[in-house]
C-alpha cells in the first residue's frame, strides 16, 4: 500500500512556515506500515496542483492533501479536486449547521463565504472538524483512495487521529514500528564505528543515526505483523547498542538528560539548587521543563556578576580575584554555595565564556567551567564548545545535565 502526500499552501513555498503537517502524516504512516515514497509541496495554484494530483494518483494507492480548504478565495483544493474528478460540489447540510455552530459559540460572524466550507465533492465522506470550520472529506475512485485535511494542524492532527486512522489501519497488514536509543558524549562518528557491524549487516530492523538537539539518537526501526513482533525483532539489537555504549545510553524514544535527571533525583530523593552564570538560567529552564520537576527542583540562581556569586552564594571575593569569575575554584564554590545556602542535596553550577567577546588566550570563548557538589562528593569539569552564544549556552547546560546523571548514576 503507498501514499503520498500533498501539501498545498504558497506559504510553505515562501518559507513562511515549515511543513509539520507532512512530518506528522509521515510519522503516522510509518506507524501503519503504509509506504511513503513521495511528498509534494504545492502553491495555492488550480494547473499545479492538478498536475500534482495527476502525477500522485498515478503512483500511489493512497493520496493525502493538507491545507486549501479555509473559506477564502485562495483556498482551493475542494473544487480542484472535484474538477480532477470530474464530480459535482454540493452542499453538506450537516456541516453547514456545525460551522454555524462553531463560530456562534465563538461569537464570531457567519459570512458568507462560509458557505463554501460546507461545499464538498457529491460521493465523499465528510470528516468533522472538532477543532475548526473546515471539515475534511474522503473520497473513493476505482482502486484510489483520496483524502483532504485542512491546513491548521491542530484541526488536522485530532482529524486524523479521531476519523481516519481507524480506516487506515486495516488497508497495511505490516506495521512500521521505530524505538528511538539516545544518547550523549559519544560523537556520531565514533558511535558509527562502535556499532559498524550493525549498520551495514541491517535489514529488518533497520538501524540510523541522527544528531538532535546535542544528542546523538539511533533510529531502530522493524516491519511486523503488529507491535509485540516488531519489538521481539528489536530488542536484542536494543541490548547489543546498550552492551557497547554503556552509560552513553541516557534513555529511549521521549527521554531527554533532564527529564532522565529529574527522574533519577526523584528515586533518590534528593533535592536539587542550581547556580548559573554563563548559561543565564538555560539549565534551571530545561529541568522545569519536565512535569513533576517541582519535587526535586528547588531554586535556581542566575548569578551572573561577580557581585551575585559573592553576595549569593558566599563565593570568597579571593577565589573570584586570584583564579577569575571563570575558573574551576568559581565553579566549584558556586556549587557548594548554592547547595549551602539553600540547604539541598545537590548544587549544581556553570561558569563560562559564552562570547563572542571577552575571550582571551588562556580562556577562550566557549571555555565553561561545570560543577556538582553533594554532601559527599565534589567534581568539577573544564568544557569545551563551539558554535555561537546560544549553542554554546545549550551545551553548556545538557553537559551539566549529562554530568548530574553520571554522578546519581555513579555505584
Ligand atoms: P489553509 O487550510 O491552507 O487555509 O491553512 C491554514 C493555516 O494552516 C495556514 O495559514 C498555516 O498556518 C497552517 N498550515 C497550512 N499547511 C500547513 C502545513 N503543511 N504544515 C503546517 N501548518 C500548515
Ligand atoms: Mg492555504
Amino acid at each position: 500500500m503507498k501514499a503520498e502526500i500533498i501539501s498545498i499552501g504558497t506559504e510553505l513555498l515562501l518559507g513562511h512556515i515549515l511543513n509539520t503537517n507532512a512530518q506528522f502524516l509521515s510519522q503516522q504512516l510509518s506507524i501503519l506500515g503504509i509506504d511513503l515514497y513521495f511528498q509534494t509541496s504545492v502553491g495555492d495554484n488550480r494547473e499545479r496542483l492538478m498536475q500534482a494530483l495527476d502525477i500522485a494518483f498515478n503512483r500511489a494507492d493512497i493520496v493525502i492533501t493538507t491545507g486549501g480548504l479555509g473559506p477564502t478565495d485562495d483556498d482551493l483544493t475542494r473544487q480542484t479536486i472535484a474538477d480532477f474528478f470530474n464530480i459535482n460540489l454540493s452542499l453538506h447540510n450537516e456541516s453547514l449547521g456545525q460551522i454555524k455552530d462553531y463560530l456562534k459559540k465563538r461569537n464570531r460572524p457567519f459570512t458568507p463565504n462560509n458557505y463554501s466550507q460546507a461545499m464538498f465533492p457529491e460521493e465523499a465522506l465528510i470528516l468533522p472538524n472538532d477543532n475548526g470550520t473546515a471539515p475534511g472529506f474522503m473520497l473513493k475512485r476505482d482502486k484510489h483512495l483520496f483524502i483532504s485535511f485542512p491546513g491548521p494542524p491542530n484541526e488536522l492532527k485530532p482529524m486524523f487521529l479521531n476519523h481516519v486512522k481507524d480506516k487506515l489501519m486495516g488497508l497495511s497488514n505490516e506495521i512500521i514500528y521505530s524505538w528511538l536509543v539516545k544518547t550523549y558524549g559519544v560523537g556520531e562518528s565514533q558511535l558509527e564505528e562502535i556499532l559498524k557491524d550493525l549498520f551495514t549487516s541491517q535489514s529488518n530492523p533497520t538501524l540510523a543515526s541522527l544528531v538532535a538537539g546535542g544528542y546523538v539518537n539511533i533510529r531502530i526501526t522493524a516491519k511486523a505483523m503488529n507491535e509485540q513482533d516488531a519489538y521481539s525483532l528489536m530488542e536484542p539489537m536494543l541490548k547489543t547498542i546498550k552492551s557497547r555504549l554503556g552509560d552513553a545510553v541516557f534513555g529511549y524514544n521521549d527521554d531527554s538528560l533532564e527529564s532522565v535527571v529529574v527522574s533519577l533525583l526523584k528515586e533518590k530523593g534528593y533535592r536539587l539548587a542550581v547556580a548559573e552564570s554563563c548559561t543565564g538560567g538555560k539549565v534551571s529552564d530545561l529541568i522545569t521543563k519536565v512535569a513533576g520537576a517541582s519535587e526535586v527542583f528547588m531554586e535556581g540562581l542566575v548569578t551572573y556578576s561577580n557581585e551575585a556569586k559573592i553576595k549569593r552564594l558566599k563565593v570568597k571575593e579571593e577565589t573570584i580575584k586570584q583564579f577569575g569569575a571563570v575558573s574551576q575554584q568559581t565553579a566549584m564554590e558556586m556549587a557548594e554555595g548554592v547547595r549551602r545556602e539553600l540547604d539541598t542535596d545537590i548544587g549544581i553550577s556553570t561558569t563560562g565564556i559564552a562570547g563572542p567577546g571577552g575571550g582571551s588566550k588562556e580562556k577562550p570563548v566557549g571555555l565553561v567551567y561545570l560543577a556538582i557538589a553533594s554532601r559527599e562528593r565534589q567534581m568539577v569539569k573544564r568544557a569545551y564548545f563551539t558554535g555561537n552564544r546560544s549553542s554554546i549556552k545549550h551545551s553548556a547546560s545538557n553537559e551539566l545535565l549529562n554530568l548530574l546523571r553520571l554522578h546519581l548514576i555513579k555505584r
